[in-house]
């Protein structure tokens, strides 16, 4: 039986960890055939992995993990990355030069902040409005114009934090 997605478990941006894998195929599928290309194999499969992953991981891993009698080119995952971020479906790590599957469906130019654990390496996204705020207020100073305004801060998820304790 088909149940309606629940209003009150609407996306709270804090779970990266749990990627709902057919929703961002479905989105990546629908977003290539908005633009008149093809869903390839490679996108599918680098996008599957990393949304099975749950955490950054480097493109050359990427291609090492997807390599097998077939051997997957670094430039390759690095094409599909590229549709995979436009897609929306995808975000590098620019501090860590890592990518990771994201199944919310940000705004346009939505100002996203990035929590990457040092420990275990997850990171956990908020869409913050006073950030944004923040951020505008501070280019406007400068007369600079963010386009794409990602923050990436580094320090400990609460899991992590949480171990340390006991
Ligand atoms: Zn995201
Ligand atoms: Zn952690």
């Amino acid at each position: 039986m088909h149940r309606d997605p629940d209003p009150s478990a609407a996306c709270t941006h804090a779970h990266c960890d749990v990627i709902d894998a057919e929703a961002v195929q479905s989105r990546a599928r629908s977003y290539a055939a908005s633009k008149g290309t093809r869903f390839t194999p490679t996108r599918q499969r680098v996008l599957a992995l990393l949304a099975a992953t749950g955490k950054p991981i480097a493109a050359y891993e990427i291609a090492e993990k997807l390599s097998g009698s077939r051997k997957v080119q670094a430039v390759q995952v690095y094409r599909a990355l590229e549709f995979l971020q436009e897609a929306g479906c995808v975000h590098r790590l620019a501090s860590r030069s890592a990518f990771f599957a994201c199944d919310h469906r940000h705004g346009e130019g939505e100002t996203v902040v990035f929590m990457v654990c040092s420990q275990c390496g997850a990171v956990q996204e908020a869409a913050s409005d006073l950030v944004a705020r923040g951020l505008r207020g501070a280019a406007k100073t400068t007369g600079f114009r963010p386009r794409h305004p990602m923050i990436e801060v580094e320090g400990e998820c609460a899991k992590c934090a949480g171990e340390s304790v006991s």
